[in-house]
């Protein structure tokens, strides 16, 4: 029979969204069969050039869909799931995020997924077991060495044996499938229990102080809408209760709640605070999951087995089928925003994904960033104030020491010193706070002034003792072993100066040898546990001193601290980045904020060459709020962000006269195409120019108009990736945390 022109037959496609950094969604086609069954937010494994990638479906065409003759359609490898594993509204989620940061929408869904799914694992992967059939089949086999392998491990677990761990042992679930076709072995697979846990209370909640009773009711009055709320209270005032009281309502509603915190407060300490309240389901999501643990959180949440969502960033994506709330701790904290790849920010998503699912959003902290205190501003979100710290305990008072004339010991002055030990001899705890870790941040010749510097970047090595004495570069990660005499005059006395954590512990062992010191640090931390036991020993009321990095900075309870030592925030006060200030001023308050939580009044001492500086005198006979304040008023003036919305363009090659020519090209271009909408700043260096061996530079755009602004950079970006030499690397970063 012939075909006539006017019908022409239908073809079945899907579009697929494939992790490439390419901007296109790409059209695959499948069977009637596979089109019937195929599920938009479903996986499925394609070809793209020479690869095999997994993508998801965002979209099911038409058959009657016109079709470009020039495009040459491929099949699909695989429809990998029979149903969505990413909802609709996740689905949005992303495609708004993947257009508002302007990343490829393949890349951004991928990292809405967790690991094993983005390689292309069942689904049920943790419920599929392979038992043995024929326990007398070498003869069947014997062409292929993977599959003997595979045989003699299942041979080993007559009762079968789970398909990761399989994985594990380096058996591909494709050399199973090959077994299994010739009746060797076979997958039983487990039913996967995915009911809610009932939630029932674990224990009560505490009286609310006013303050709290105000901030809950508010939030339970907007309970099935969207609104966003800031909670602005100081540290100690008892947010964490809050946010209990509020879930609690929600839970019983049958919702879920999503809670952020950052990157390094999901400590144990965290965890149990909402465990010891609620009996449900908890899924925890952070980065030092394995791949199996991962992917069953994300299951249970996904399918609202777990009630409550406790993760660090990018929980931020996880399909939620019954979101009633989402949670924020420590709002400001620069951890939520991601700052390689897919640069998003946690904290906008969450906004976001709240007007997305209608549920209240709260951001809480007691250093909350001026953005959000704009948004306040702008009556974008509701400010609910909690003004006293929770139980008896008062807020701590900030001495500022002026080290220009103070006695020192081991560069820490003698009155603070003389403090600390009072504290210690009343059996308290004192936390000493050196954003710096390492022992040295300087290595330098006593004769000629020659400085240990990194080869590669323009910064100086800093001097580690531990495991053994070396140099580290802790920008681009290069060691180098420590030189015994001066490379440039020969000179056998090389000096460490200034201080890192490891130096000052030696000092403090020397000072106070009747004390603990414990160091905390992302040295000292970065094996699994050894958070658990510093904690054990700081509930413990026996007098100590802490010595840590910002990692101790971060929310945490420890109620025998009566006296906090800040050795040097100096650099934080001469910074070019503006938003230095705003950091600097939330590590001292939220610093500080570690005193005095229990039932004794606490003091902080600051040292500092700068006893001058306005950010401390605002800080010591006012508060954060009066910064913040003055800080908004500042940014107003000079039209700064949150007042103009910013891009940054970061360009980087091993060429800097290539990277100034070719922005300075691209800033032409954009202004002529702009309208005047947009005001270009440089290209200028990064602030440190040479990294890793590649020299970097920078451009920001900023503009009062966000949509223009966005517009604008959206046709210019694409150009400009197309324009751009291969050796050069070009990254896009909307609304940029940091100008380094
Ligand atoms: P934040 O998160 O604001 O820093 P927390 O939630 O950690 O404060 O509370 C500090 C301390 O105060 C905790 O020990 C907490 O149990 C206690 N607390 C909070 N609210 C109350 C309350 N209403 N009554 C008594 N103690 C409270
Ligand atoms: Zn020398
Ligand atoms: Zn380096």
């Amino acid at each position: 029979m012939q075909v006539s022109a006017s019908a022409p037959s239908p073809v079945y496609r899907v579009r697929v969204a494939v992790p490439v950094y390419l901007y296109d969604c790409f059209d695959y086609s499948l069977s009637i069969e596979q089109y019937q069954q195929a599920q938009i937010g479903a996986r499925v494994a394609v070809s793209f050039g020479r690869q095999n990638l997994i993508g998801v479906i965002t979209d099911k065409l038409a058959p009657d869909a016109p079709l470009d003759p020039s495009i040459k359609l491929k099949a699909i490898t695989e429809l990998l799931d029979d149903q969505a594993i990413l909802d609709s509204k996740v689905l949005s989620l992303l495609t708004w995020a993947s257009q508002y940061y302007q990343f490829p929408i393949g890349e951004v869904i991928q990292s809405a997924l967790p690991a094993l799914l983005r390689q292309g694992k069942p689904y049920n992967l943790l419920a599929r077991t392979w038992k043995l059939l024929d326990a007398d089949a070498e003869s069947k086999i014997k062409r292929s060495e993977r599959q003997q392998e595979a045989y003699k491990v299942l041979k080993l677990h007559p009762s079968g044996t789970a398909e990761n761990l399989l994985n594990l042992a380096g058996v591909e679930t494709a050399t199973l499938k090959a077994l299994e076709k010739k009746g060797i072995c076979e997958c039983v697979l487990d039913a996967q229990d995915f009911s809610p846990m009932p939630v029932s209370m674990a224990q009560m909640p505490l009286t609310a102080n006013p303050d709290q009773k105000k901030a809950i009711e508010a939030i339970l009055k907007a309970r099935k809408k969207y609104q966003a709320f800031l909670l602005d209270g100081l540290t100690g005032s008892g947010k964490t209760e809050v946010y209990l009281q509020v879930m609690q309502e929600v839970l019983k509603q049958g919702k879920q709640v999503l809670v952020l915190v950052p990157e390094i407060g999901l400590t144990p300490q965290t965890i149990s605070r909402f465990q010891s309240r609620f009996h449900c389901n908890i899924a925890l999501l952070h980065s030092g999951l394995n791949d199996s643990k991962r992917l069953q959180a994300w299951q249970a949440a996904q399918t609202g087995k777990a009630s409550i969502i406790l993760g660090t960033r990018s929980a931020i994506f996880t399909p939620l089928p019954n979101l009633g709330l989402i949670v924020l701790d420590e709002e400001h904290d620069l951890s939520f925003k991601q700052q390689e790849g897919f640069r998003y920010h946690a904290r906008d998503i969450a906004l976001y994904r709240g007007h997305l699912e209608q549920c209240p959003v709260v951001l809480g902290s007691a250093t909350p960033s001026i953005d959000s205190y704009a948004l306040v501003q702008n009556g974008k979100m509701s400010c609910l104030e909690l003004n006293q710290r929770a139980g008896s305990a008062l807020m701590p008072k900030i001495h500022i020491l002026d080290l220009k004339i103070a006695q020192k010991q081991h560069g820490i002055s003698q009155m603070l010193l003389d403090e600390m030990k009072k504290r210690l001899d009343k059996k308290e705890q004192v936390l000493v706070f050196l954003n710096r870790r390492g022992y040295a941040p300087v290595l330098i010749c006593e004769s000629c002034a020659w400085q240990a510097k990194c080869p590669h970047c323009d910064a100086n090595f800093t001097v580690h003792r531990t495991p053994y004495q070396h140099l580290h570069c802790h920008h681009c990660g290069t060691i180098h072993r420590m030189p015994d005499h001066c490379p440039q005059c020969n000179h056998s006395e090389l000096k460490p100066i200034g201080m890192g954590t490891a130096k000052v512990e030696d000092s403090l062992n020397e000072l106070f040898p009747a004390y603990d010191v414990i160091r905390v640090d992302r040295d000292s931390t970065s094996r699994v546990g050894s958070w658990q036991k510093i904690y054990d020993k700081i509930q413990k009321s026996e007098p100590a001193i802490l010595l840590g990095t910002q990692m101790l900075a971060k929310g945490h309870h420890f109620p025998y601290v009566t006296l906090v030592a800040i050795l040097d925030i100096d650099s934080g006060l001469l910074s070019v980045d503006f938003r230095a200030t705003e950091r600097t001023a939330q590590l001292v308050v939220q610093v500080s904020g570690r005193a005095g939580r229990g039932e004794r009044k606490g003091d902080v001492y600051l040292q500092t060459l700068r006893p001058e500086h306005p950010l401390l005198n605002t800080l010591v006979q006012e508060d954060y709020r009066q910064f913040a304040k003055q800080t908004l008023k500042e940014r107003q003036a000079a039209l700064m962000p949150p007042f103009r919305y910013a891009a940054l363009i970061r360009c980087e090659s091993k060429d800097q006269t290539l990277n100034k020519d070719f922005l300075q090209q691209q800033a032409q271009l954009l202004r002529q195409n702009s309208e005047n909408m947009v005001d270009i700043w440089g290209p200028i260096p990064a602030p440190m120019e040479r990294k890793a061996g590649r020299y970097q530079s920078h451009m920001v755009l900023l503009s009062a108009d966000r949509a223009r602004l966005h517009f604008y950079i959206r046709h210019w970006w694409l150009n400009m990736l197309h324009q751009k030499p291969s050796s050069m690397k070009l990254t896009l970063d909307i609304d940029p945390q940091e100008l380094s």
